[in-house]
């Protein structure tokens, strides 16, 4: 019933849905556009079959068209063929023709050459029995008239090559043989000797009135001089070396250049020379010097001195050591012979000299006949002793903590403005009266700074045994490099001569950077940090002539204190680690403790002398094993104490004594004090004498106790500078002063 009901509306749903889209002319919008574009489709393709109909129509025409053209083409080749064949048969039997002709022509050229080879042949074979009918027969004229030509003509033709240059630099000697079939007359030798003196050898006579008189004559490099003029130009410049001369030995300049010219009898000055090829800051290149040596001293005009650095093959380089503003390219340069050298001995001391030994200080030319190479060989193992006598210092924290030995090199290293130069300045000063010559040899400083060292060395009475060498900042890179091997040969004369010298090399850092400029002037290969390869060698072979001889060997010392600056504390630099290796341990000084008020300011932790312990004097070594371990647990503790408040007694007192021996190291600038005052003050601290009183009573304490010891107990001084350890008693009569004075202070 349900289903016929559905079924009966579905109808009339449909019904009225038809009715309303033929009402409102659906289907004719629906589907009319499509009836009308089908239309139009099929009228297109009508209109492509008309058009396609034509298009074959064209084709075929063309077609047409195309085969017509061919057929004509093909017509006119045939006809061009048939006119090009004719004309290529013609020139075929012009080309046969001509080969024809070259190949007779060829024929006769052959036959003209036979037949020249042929008649060669002929007149050689004739030639050659000539000449041995020349050879066996007797023709004498001619033969001479062979010669006559041939010295005629040599002049023109003989010249020296390039290869006879090359041997007579090689072989020192050209060989030139003659060959004749008799032997040449003596007038024929002549005369060839002649042409080929004028060939191989220039060899004229110059008339020169300038030269006074006698005769010079130069043969390459070398000059024989016998010249007048030359004998009074030497004189002029030897004034210098001959007011050196000790007055026994020459008693005045003019009496000199008198004596000489007396002798002046023809003696010829034979010397090499060469030429200045270029020139630098503080060096040039120099042709000739044939035979010259490395280290020899050259002279160029003006009296300045040079020194041989390298040894080229058609040049050296030469480092300057003067003031070269005058020099020019093209100056000649003599050879002396001589290594470098300086003036040495007791004319020295108390003399203020530049790297070369010439006096500074104004006080007249320095009186000596003694000289030294700058440069020399180090002594050897077998003439040395250890060190075992002690360089006292003065300072105590020295003396005490890195005992210097006689013979030591001890490096000071530190900062710029840390008190270096004073530490040295003291130990001068420390040496009057115990017979050491001591050499302060300033590199690179201001010449007002060496002038105020000079002053302070005068007013404390040590120039009466010390030797100022100065090369300032404002002297050629030279004269830097010299200085330090200058004040080493000054020290070897007396150290040879059995006695103690002190050398304070002012400071190496600025000699390693002089080096390194010429170095690099003279194209030699930078290395590390730019300085040369040999760098090291540079100082080693300078502190390697530091040592203490033995008995055989005059038993003398000499003692080095070179100076290294650091920069910012880095003593791992190149210069700093080099020198360090070389030498026989270090005082390290330390900006921050100079600035907080520890002068000197020694590291203690970082300072080491290696052998300088065997040489220390036995009171001061009791004194001071106990202060070197005291100081160093101080320094441990108190680095922990600033972080600390509750501290236990025995720390406190650790950190309390500790206190008052730092306080008690430091000293004040040129006060250095003698061995037995250094043992009062130090076992007075560390014995504890001075716990009860204040840091700042300290320095008062240590001075008034001194007196007072030295007042009541004046056989101390002696009884420590035997050297022997202080016995029971001593010390209790030591220590029996300290507590009487006390009672007063
Ligand atoms: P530079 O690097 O310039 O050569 P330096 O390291 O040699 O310096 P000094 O010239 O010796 O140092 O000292 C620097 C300054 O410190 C100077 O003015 C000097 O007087 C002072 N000085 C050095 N040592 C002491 C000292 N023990 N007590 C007081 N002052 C000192
Ligand atoms: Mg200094």
């Amino acid at each position: 019933m349900g289903i016929l009901w559905k079924i009966v509306n579905f109808i009339i749903l449909f019904g009225a849905l038809y009715f309303i889209c033929r009402k409102m002319n659906l289907f004719d919008k629906m589907f009319g556009s499509r009836r009308r574009g089908i239309g139009e489709e099929i009228e297109c393709s009508e209109k492509a079959k008309a058009q396609a109909k034509a298009l074959g129509e064209d084709i075929d025409k063309a077609r047409a068209e195309n085969e017509e053209r061919k057929q004509q083409l093909l017509k006119d080749a045939e006809a061009q063929a048939r006119a090009d064949g004719e004309a290529i048969a013609a020139s075929g039997e012009e080309e046969a023709k001509s080969l024809i002709a070259n190949a007779e022509k060829s024929e006769d050229q052959l036959m003209a050459q036979m037949r020249d080879r042929v008649s060669n042949d002929a007149v050689r074979r004739v030639a050659q029995i000539t000449a041995e009918v020349l050879r066996s027969g007797n023709f004498e004229n001619s033969k001479q008239a062979l010669n006559d030509k041939f010295i005629e003509q040599i002049r023109e033709l003989v010249s020296a090559m390039p290869s006879d240059i090359l041997n007579m630099n090689e072989l020192k000697k050209l060989d030139i043989s003659i060959k004749s079939a008799q032997p040449l007359s003596d007038e024929e030798m002549k005369k060839l000797t002649q042409i080929i003196c004028e060939t191989f050898i220039s060899c004229h006579n110059e008339v020169d009135t300038d030269v006074i008189g006698g005769v010079r004559m130069q043969v390459g490099d070398t000059v024989y001089d016998g010249t007048l003029a030359h004998t009074l130009d030497r004189l002029s410049q030897d004034v210098e070396d001959n007011t050196r001369q000790s007055d026994s030995q020459m008693r005045s300049i003019a009496d000199g250049i008198k004596q000489q010219l007396e002798k002046v009898n023809g003696d010829i000055d034979v010397f090499q020379t060469g030429e200045v090829l270029t020139l630098g800051d503080g060096i040039c290149r120099v042709s000739g010097l044939a035979d010259v040596m490395a280290g020899e001293m050259l002279e160029f005009p003006g009296g300045l001195k040079g020194m041989v650095q390298d040894l080229d093959k058609n040049n050296v380089g030469v480092v300057l050591l003067g003031p070269f503003g005058h020099l020019q390219e093209g100056d000649s340069v003599r050879r002396t012979g001589r290594i470098v050298e300086v003036p040495v001995g007791d004319a020295l001391v108390g003399r203020v000299v530049d790297a070369m030994g010439s006096p500074i200080d104004g006080k007249g030319p320095i009186k000596t006949d003694s000289f030294r190479p700058v440069e020399s060989p180090a002594p050897s193992v077998l003439a040395r002793q250890p060190v075992s006598v002690p360089m006292q210092t003065g300072l105590k924290a020295i003396d005490a903590l890195v005992p210097i030995g006689r013979g030591q090199r001890e490096l000071i290293i530190g900062d710029r403005q840390t008190g270096k130069t004073a530490i040295a300045l003291d130990a001068i000063i420390n040496q009057k009266g115990k017979d050491v010559i001591c050499i302060y040899v300033a590199i690179g400083q201001k010449e007002s700074t060496v002038a105020s060292v000079v002053e302070k060395l005068r007013s404390h009475g040590a120039m009466d045994y010390t030797i100022v060498v100065a090369a300032t900042a404002s002297e050629p890179a030279p004269m830097l490099y010299i200085a330090p091997y200058a004040g080493a040969a000054m020290g070897e004369y007396f150290m040879y001569k059995g006695k103690d010298v002190l050398v304070i090399y002012d400071d190496l850092s600025k000699q390693a950077a002089a080096y390194r400029e010429l170095s690099l002037l003279l194209q030699r290969p930078p290395g590390r940090e730019a300085y040369p390869g040999d760098v090291f060698y540079l100082h080693s072979r300078l502190l390697e002539r530091a040592a203490r001889l033995n008995e055989e060997s005059g038993g003398g010392s000499m003692t080095a204190l070179p100076i290294i600056e650091t920069q910012a504390g880095d003593i791992s630099a190149y210069i700093p680690t080099n020198v360090i290796s070389i030498t026989d341990g270090q005082i390290f000084l330390e900006s921050d403790l100079f600035h907080s008020g520890v002068r000197p300011a020694i590291n203690v932790g970082l300072s080491v002398s290696r052998v300088g312990g065997a040489a220390q004097l036995g009171a001061m070594k009791q004194v001071a094993g106990r202060l070197r371990v005291d100081l160093a647990q101080y320094r441990e503790l108190a680095s922990f104490a600033q972080f600390g408040s509750d501290l236990d007694k025995s720390t406190r007192d650790t950190l309390h004594r500790g206190a008052r021996m730092t306080e008690v190291l430091k000293q004040g600038q040129y006060a250095p004090m003698s061995a037995a005052d250094q043992v009062i003050a130090i076992f007075a601290v560390s014995e504890g004498y001075a716990d009860d009183l204040e840091l700042s009573d300290i320095a008062r304490f240590e001075s008034e106790l001194i007196d007072y010891v030295n007042r009541s107990y004046p056989e101390f001084q002696d009884e420590v500078l035997s050297g022997k350890k202080l016995s029971a008693e001593q010390q209790a009569k030591l220590k029996e002063c300290i507590v009487n004075f006390k009672k007063t202070f």
